[in-house]
């Protein structure tokens, strides 16, 4: 039986969607600066003229190769829609970059310059959805799920902001939506995740879990730039609050 998931970009439901990993090199390696004076390709790594080495995972086009430790799995509706979210992140780097410079990283300098491979061109596993039971192709995603002690939804304003403190407080108000409600969601303390290494094949199932067994499912998300991002049981009321076209989208955690 196929199942209907969202597009992690645009929203559209879809059965004939498509994994991908969503990449944030550590550095890129430009290879035709003469900087670098020795290339290992066995070894996969450079050695500049100053003595520093630099490791890379893989060889890119136009003679550079870049440095990466995590790949997250997001679920996209279609090629198209991939293309457009590389489109929306690219940048355009200075073409003589390798004159300048043998080696830049856009993470340390604060921009999110993400790449993307399909499963099939990495080495990865399979991994079983704690909560529908199907495989997915994962690297390095965590889960970590923790249940919550207490709720208290409360109607405030986006300008006056809430008017206590809790664990977190999540939101269904924009500039659009000025009112609506403040979630206030609380947590045994010191806060341990729940004792279950949780994986979740997409943000439909972290949802159906986190509604389940009561509580808030957090990962790093790379649609959301490499934040911190969490689902909870209100998730989807929140997000048809925001009207946001994607009803399951993670919030990020500030
Ligand atoms: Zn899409
Ligand atoms: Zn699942």
């Amino acid at each position: 039986m196929s199942t209907v998931k969202q597009c992690e970009w645009c929203g559209s439901g879809t059965v004939n969607f498509i994994y991908r990993f969503i990449i944030e090199p550590e550095y890129t390696l430009y290879l035709r600066s003469r900087m670098i004076s020795y290339h290992d390709h066995q070894r996969q790594n450079v050695v500049l003229d100053d003595g520093r080495e630099f490791e890379y995972s893989f060889l890119q086009p136009n003679d550079t190769a870049i440095q990466v430790t995590e790949a997250i799995p997001h679920i996209f509706c279609s090629e198209s829609c991939v293309d457009n979210f590389l489109e929306h992140h690219s940048v355009i780097t200075n073409k003589s970059i390798h004159e300048k410079t043998p080696i830049y990283s856009f993470k340390q300098e604060g921009y999110f310059v993400p790449l993307i491979v399909e499963p099939r061109e990495v080495s990865h596993r399979e991994y079983i959805c704690s909560q529908c039971g199907i495989s997915f192709p994962n690297i390095s995603k965590l889960f970590r799920a923790f249940l919550i002690k207490n709720v208290e939804e409360i109607p405030g304003n986006l300008n006056d902001g809430p008017t206590y403190r809790s664990d977190i407080i999540l939101s269904d108000m924009s500039k659009e939506n000025p009112n609506g409600t403040f979630y206030h969601l609380n947590f045994n303390q010191p806060m341990a995740p729940i004792d279950k290494m949780v994986k979740f094949c997409s943000n439909e199932c972290s949802f159906d879990f986190s509604v389940r067994n009561n509580c808030m499912v957090m990962f790093k998300d790379n649609i959301m730039k490499g934040a911190s991002a969490i689902i909870s049981p209100f998730t989807k009321k929140i997000n048809i609050g925001l009207r946001n076209r994607y009803t399951i989208r993670p919030h990020k955690l500030r």
